[in-house]
């Protein structure tokens, strides 16, 4: 709990060239707070900011743990920014000449957009109304703003803030909203502009009735009321549901509260000289270095992000298919575009980062409301941090942080096969606001998505426009499609944030049958639960499913930049997980430094496994050694095959072979057919063969006979590995390549199961040199640590092991006792309670698991300091494992070979963010 200090400030005002905060004070004063304190105040920027004040985040805090209460002297702080704004603006708060109108805004540390509440027009009144016709000469224009403040506040204050839960879930603001159309069809209207002031006037006096039926209770009328009330609903909508939903998803700590700016309210609805936007610095969907915006004229607030009128581009580089008919600002007003222009770049100079902006002109002057830290997708992202390095605005290490290593995963994103997009005919265009191609089912409500993606099913989410509500549903579709709005709109900024696939603005198909269906212009219908499939690239729509392929990342030049960068701070080396030239070539590609994981088994799965899996079989099921040998016999040249053609491809990178690793009796066929092939090939009965397979049954396989057990009761298992490895090996050197194989040893918990291994090895060693005629063979030898009592006794298993490789997957499976396979029936809850803050299998539980890995580390190195240590596993693909593995001091992480760029940038990053010694 925040104690009450007598001297704490709890207000910060900003304006007219000045500011109490500034924008390091964002734990404070919010975002939005912070950053308007920062282009007020500071120096070099000293925008045109509507001047306001700040009531903290402490305040946010002192509001929840006293009740829904202040403390005592915020009233008497307030007063003073009022009145500090009252003489800024030359207007008084609830004056009937000229009255000071304003804004209640939330802001939280990290942007949250549209996810808490915004009430604007405060302090209109019966009275203060009638000095607002007079000042603004435009009484259509002052009811205007006064039956938005009453919608705004009865949804806001008087419902949601007291948590009242609309009858028959039509909310206040959706009845008055009903009000508002009523009048327009009634009089055949098609814009909201067309209704008259007399309209509106009597509007008002409904709106005002139907909220005093419906809840209860009569919108105030007195400006203070109003003020605090507003004030209230924002720090009340830090726990509304969305605001909680949007945390979850984005990992925002619910301790941080929002803090709540006032700010004397401008209007980009006094007039076709009036008009409000949002805008970027560079363009947040490929990164270019474009000024890119769009704007509405005559409109106010959220108009434009609200997406229900389609924008109009700032200049002729935002143009698009669906603004092309509107005249750009910079044609319309071209000074005010000049000097807005002027502002977005100084902006961009003093954060040194792209920003995201909101401005509003007002009768020809332009006013800035609002800056922050623009959201971008990967693709933007890249292009941004190594293109802002380029022109010397930020350094390297910068450039590198730029970049969230996940964001990467958009690079790589599949697109749609470009022989499939060439013959199938677009069916509609819309703006593209998250590239790739993704393909799905469609649904129409974000509870469907939610809904049908919890089964299993890949949907798109198709709607007129999103709304902060429809956040979970969005997340958990393959993509969005929205008919409505333009690149500002909140579904484009959203999927931007998340890097998903996105069309925006689509005017070519219609949403119908109450939302069962949509039909595109060309009179294609597409119902419920049908495929399409999207270019977010390009903004095309398909019908059907067409097939998805992935994109070649060489082609990307600021990739290439960015990785060049990586290689040069990264000190940690990242491996892939390969079993097959084919993948070991792409792992290459992507900058692997050797395969840190070569199952052998992997040859007895899938396409051209069968002859090989049929000699395994033979093994596995022979009783006596001399059968055992004929059957290792013949699986030793696919062994070798297998092992060579991967080593080959490696260019002289080690290779980490892992010996046969699970239980037997997972290859032994269920099918009566194959079984009766296999007693043929052994020439042994079908009921001698089925009590063979019986033996083999385990109660727990996955603690059961399997890895180096294996290899201690059948050492000819072992033998006919390593002679492979060995074999081929010798072959490729001679043929003049440069090979490391790494030999490891699965499952081990004891030293002496390694020792027991390498005499093995030591016999075959010496046996293929013989008979290879080489003097020696290059190879380390190495076991995996994956049963916690390994970790426990590294210091043993380091005498006779030259490495080791952490296999995470196991060890979090031992060590937590939690089979991988089935935690699904807990986890969750255990997310939810947070019993557990991340689930192991994805982020390594660094405080449990992590400190095995340590302990074995520091240990194995005492015994033998220049023991090489790595993980494998999928934790060497997740940017906190790897910035983990960093830290400990590994060697090398292997991931999959997709996710080697990102275990790459993530190295790069630890070594920015706690360099080693060198
Ligand atoms: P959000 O964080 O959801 O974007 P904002 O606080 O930015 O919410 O407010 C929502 C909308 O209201 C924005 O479009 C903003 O431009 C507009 N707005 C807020 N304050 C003012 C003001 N003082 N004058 C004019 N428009 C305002
Ligand atoms: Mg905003
Ligand atoms: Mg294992």
């Amino acid at each position: 709990m925040v104690k009450e200090k007598k001297a704490a400030k709890y207000v910060y005002s900003f304006g007219g060239g000045k500011a109490d905060g500034n924008e390091s004070m964002k734990n404070l004063l919010g975002g939005k707070g912070a950053n308007l304190a920062e282009m007020a105040g500071h120096p070099s920027l000293r925008l045109p900011v509507p001047p306001g004040f700040t009531l903290t985040t402490e305040v946010c805090t002192y509001y929840y743990a006293h009740k829904k209460t202040y403390p005592k002297v915020l009233k008497i702080q307030m007063e003073k920014a009022l009145v500090k704004m009252e003489k800024l603006t030359g207007k008084k708060f609830g004056d009937k000449q000229n009255p000071l109108l304003v804004s209640i805004r939330s802001g939280a540390r990290r942007s949250m957009p549209g996810m808490m509440e915004t009430v604007l027009n405060v302090g209109l009144n019966e009275t203060t109304i009638k000095g607002i016709i007079q000042q603004s000469g435009d009484a259509r224009f002052a009811y205007d703003a006064y039956r938005r403040l009453i919608m705004m506040y009865a949804d806001v204050v008087l419902e949601k803030a007291e948590g009242i839960e609309p009858k028959g879930g039509k909310g206040i603001r959706k009845l008055l909203d009903e009000k508002l159309e009523n009048i327009k069809h009634k009089q055949g209207y098609a814009h909201d502009t067309d209704i008259t002031a007399d309209e509106l006037k009597v509007l008002v006096n409904e709106y005002k009735k139907t909220i005093k039926k419906v809840l209860g209770v009569d919108f105030p009328d007195d400006p203070m009321q109003q003020l605090w009330g507003a004030v209230g609903a924002v720090f009340s909508s830090w726990n509304g549901k969305r605001a909680n939903e949007y945390r979850r998803i984005e990992k925002i700590p619910h301790e941080w509260g929002t803090a709540v700016n006032v700010q004397a309210m401008v209007f980009g609805n006094m007039g076709d000289d009036s008009c409000t936007g949002v805008a970027f610095t560079r363009n947040p969907g490929n990164g270019q270095n474009k000024f890119y915006g769009e704007y509405l004229v005559n409109a106010q607030g959220e108009d434009v992000v609200a997406g229900i009128r389609t924008p109009a581009p700032v200049n002729e580089y935002s143009m698009n298919e669906q603004s092309k008919q509107f005249t750009s600002l910079e044609k319309l007003m071209p000074s005010l575009y000049k000097e807005l222009f002027s502002y977005q770049r100084r902006l961009e100079k003093h954060y040194k980062d792209m920003q995201d902006i909101e401005f509003t002109i007002e009768k020809g002057t332009l006013y800035m409301l609002q800056c922050r830290v623009g959201k971008r997708n990967g693709i933007a992202a890249v292009r941004m941090a190594t293109e802002m390095y380029k022109e010397k605005l930020i350094d390297m290490k910068t450039a590198l942080m730029r970049v969230g290593p996940n964001q990467l995963v958009e690079l790589l994103l599949p697109m749609i096969d470009p022989k499939a997009e060439l013959i199938q005919p677009v069916i509609a265009r819309g703006l593209p606001a998250g590239p790739g191609g993704a393909k799905g089912r469609v649904v129409f409500t974000s509870e469907d998505a939610v809904e049908w993606a919890s089964k299993g099913e890949k949907v798109i989410l198709v709607r007129e426009e999103t709304s902060p509500e429809d956040v979970d549903g969005m997340h958990k579709a393959e993509a969005i499609l929205t008919t409505k709005g333009g690149m500002t709109s909140h579904a484009a900024l959203v999927a931007r944030g998340w890097g998903k696939c996105c069309i925006v603005g689509c005017a070519d198909i219609e949403i119908r049958s109450e939302g069962k269906l949509f039909e595109a212009k060309n009179g294609v219908i597409i119902k419920e639960g049908d495929c399409i499939t999207l270019n977010g690239t390009k903004g095309l729509v398909f019908e059907g499913s067409m097939p998805l392929v992935d994109i070649d990342i060489e082609k990307n030049k600021s990739y290439k930049d960015l990785m060049k960068l990586v290689d040069k701070v990264k000190q940690i080396g990242v491996r892939a997980n390969a079993e097959t030239p084919a993948d070991a070539i792409t792992a290459m590609k992507f900058g692997a430094e050797g395969i840190g994981l070569f199952r052998t088994e992997h040859m007895f799965y899938g396409e051209g496994s069968e002859d090989p899996l049929l000699q395994l079989r033979k093994m596995i099921v022979s009783k006596t050694e001399k059968e055992r040998i004929n059957a290792l016999n013949d699986l030793f040249r696919y062994v070798k095959k297998d092992v060579k053609a991967t080593l080959d491809v490696m260019k002289g990178f080690p290779v980490t072979i892992r010996l046969l690793d699970p239980p037997l009796h997972e290859f032994v066929p269920h099918d009566k057919e194959k079984l009766q092939q296999l007693g043929k090939e052994l020439g042994i009965s079908m009921s001698v063969l089925r009590r063979r397979v019986l033996a083999l049954h385990e109660n727990n396989p996955m603690l059961g006979h399997r890895g180096v057990r294996l290899g201690v009761s059948y050492p000819e298992i072992t033998e006919m590995q390593v002679r492979a490895i060995f074999e081929a090996t010798s072959e490729l050197i001679k043929q003049g390549k440069k090979i490391l194989p790494e030999i490891m040893v699965p499952v081990t918990c004891t030293v002496n199961e390694l020792v027991h291994q390498r005499k093995i090895v030591d016999r075959v060693y010496k046996e293929v040199c013989e008979k290879m005629h080489m003097k020696k063979i290059p190879y380390l030898y190495g076991t995996m640590i994956e049963i916690p009592r390994a970790a426990l006794k590294a210091a043993q298993m380091a005498e006779s092991a030259d490495f080791f490789s952490f296999g995470t997957n196991d060890l979090t499976q031992m060590s937590f006792g939690f089979s991988r396979d089935d935690i699904g029936g807990f986890l969750p809850k255990y997310l939810d309670e947070k019993i557990l803050t991340d689930d192991p299998f994805q982020t390594i539980d660094q405080e449990g698991i992590g400190e095995l890995i340590k302990f074995g580390t520091e240990r194995g190195r005492k015994t033998k300091p220049n023991l090489k240590v790595g993980i494998c596993g999928e934790h060497g693909g997740d940017p906190e494992s790897v910035k983990f593995c960093h830290r400990i001091g590994m060697n090398y992480v292997s991931c999959s070979a997709f996710r080697v760029p990102i275990a790459r940038l993530a190295a790069a990053q630890a070594a920015i963010e706690s360099p080693r010694r060198k």
